[in-house]
């Protein structure tokens, strides 16, 4: 990053008279003259002039104030910031993709129906499920399609009283957010100290108006829930379904399944957990599976199999009659559902299964180095992410945002903070399974830094980020009064 550059907009840039292009002359003629004269310019537009290089370096150098995974080791936990292969986006980007058209006729497009159909397939064996929709467009729009699917379950049974979701305090936050949206109330079941389940707790809350018990395994703080099973039983017994929220499936992948456990519905976010880069807002996918008896309520259109025939299988869109009808334009992100096959077939059966492994190893290692200096208020073995409760050490002031701020000056991008809200100080961090072991171990350098100069000079920690083009924006001004554009207009 070039400092020269830093806080500057293009308009900054701007000398009269420079020109970093070339037009051809006007060849309108006398067109000019037959555009009415009222939707004529008659000031010229307000425009940088600026040349080639000025310009190409502005954009380059401005594409590297923000942090992201091919820039640095980001372990925001809970979102999965892993690197994604590079293989995946050259296939995704093929022409012969890029070139489709939803409306094509189904005969003329079987090469993309089939990819859809094999990555719903391969879901179905990595979940445990038996059916899977592609067409949510993200992890929060798959739970949502999930609750629809419930909700349609329960009316076909004539079982309308069903309103209520059950959601953990320790959840991620759109599982209530969604189940809001889908029209049903949410209620909160607690967490133990141990950060799992109060499973007594969710056995009080049961009763036949409950329509599903949303959970996440390995839940928000990276603990395995192990009383799964049970919980299934009684989730069903009072007759409601038990959903699966999968964002972040790499710790389980092909080690356990959601629905040998009892799971009824989970989505998975495929740019969490299957190579779509994420952060900024999208693309994204967030695939819905099913156990069998459900699979008549999902979404449409769906990619069915035609009977084998003399040249393999064919494929076609269909839009059963149950179905709860659309969620999304098409077949969802397809680009997005492309990279998750090519990443699936790249790496194997045996290539997915160290995922999770790898994951696990990497989080335990990052939490056990530094448990002498911070907080570590659920002292278990983690799956892909822990949580630190800040500092040890408390009397400095030095806060979980000032240790996320400082992080930045060391090159590295702030874990999750203030999140989940079980605890003042959370500071949450997931290093992925992507991450060598020289990159943990500059990581965990910092953290030590960090919590040394906490002590010895608590000051400069609070002012950090001193390094950055940016250093201390204004959140709430940001939202409240935010500037759109260079000139008052
Ligand atoms: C990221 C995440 C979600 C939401 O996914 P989006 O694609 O951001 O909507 C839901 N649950 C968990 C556990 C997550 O980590």
């Amino acid at each position: 990053m070039n400092k020269k550059y830093y806080g500057k907009v293009v308009y900054d840039l701007s000398h009269p008279g420079r020109r970093g292009y070339s037009l051809p002359q006007n060849n309108l003629g006398d067109g000019l003259a037959q555009i009415p004269s009222d939707l004529l310019r008659t000031e010229a537009p307000r425009l940088p002039e600026i040349d080639e290089p000025s310009l190409v370096r502005h954009y380059n150098n401005l594409s590297t104030n923000n942090f992201g995974v091919d820039t640095g080791f980001y372990p925001l936990g809970s979102c999965t910031m892993k690197y994604n292969p590079k293989l995946n986006e050259e296939l995704c980007s093929l022409p012969q993709w890029q070139g489709l058209h939803p409306l094509q006729p189904a005969e003329t497009v079987q090469g993309a129906l089939h990819a859809y159909h094999a990555l719903g397939k391969a879901l179905c064996e990595i979940g445990g499920m038996g059916a899977f929709t592609l067409n949510p467009y993200a992890g929060a729009h798959g739970e949502l399609t999930g609750l629809m699917v419930i909700r349609a379950y329960h009316e076909s049974r004539g079982d309308g009283k069903r309103t209520k979701v059950i959601v953990p305090d320790s959840a991620h936050g759109t599982n209530p957010a969604s189940a809001a949206v889908a029209g049903l109330k949410v209620v909160e079941v607690k967490s133990l100290p141990d950060g799992t389940i109060d499973t007594e707790a969710l056995r009080g809350l049961l009763d036949d108006s409950v329509a599903a018990v949303m959970m996440t395994n390995p839940n928000t703080v990276g603990i395995f829930e192990s009383s799964i099973p049970e919980i299934a039983e009684m989730v069903h017994a009072c007759g409601a379904l038990l959903y699966y929220d999968g964002a972040n499936l790499n710790p389980l992948l092909g080690i356990a399944r959601p629905g040998d456990m009892g799971f009824d519905v989970m989505h998975i976010n495929l740019h969490k957990t299957f190579s779509t880069p994420h952060g900024g807002g999208g693309p994204g996918s967030g695939p819905v599976g099913v156990r069998k008896g459900l699979e008549e309520f999902l979404p449409s259109p769906m990619v069915a199999e035609v009977e084998e025939g003399p040249f393999g299988a064919t494929y076609k869109v269909v839009r059963p009659e149950k179905s709860l009808g659309r969620i999304s334009a098409w077949l969802g992100n397809f680009a997005v559902e492309l990279r998750a096959l090519a990443y699936i077939l790249s790496l194997g059966r045996d290539g997915l299964m160290l995922a999770g492994p790898l994951a696990t190893l990497n989080a335990n290692y990052v939490k056990e180095s530094l448990r002498h200096l911070y907080k570590l208020p659920i002292d278990r073995v983690c799956k892909h992410e822990f949580v630190f409760d800040g500092l040890a050490d408390k009397s400095t002031g030095v806060t979980t945002l000032h240790v996320a701020k400082r992080l930045l000056d060391h090159g590295f991008h702030a874990p999750t903070i203030y999140f989940p809200l079980l605890f003042h100080e959370s500071l949450m961090i997931e290093p992925t399974e992507t991450e060598s072991i020289e990159t943990l171990d500059d990581f965990i350098a910092a953290m030590e830094e960090i919590a040394r100069e906490a002590a010895s000079d608590p000051e400069t920690v609070k002012n950090a980020p001193l390094e950055t083009p940016v250093r201390r924006p204004d959140d709430t001004a940001a939202a409240l009064e935010p500037k759109v554009s260079y000139f008052d207009l």
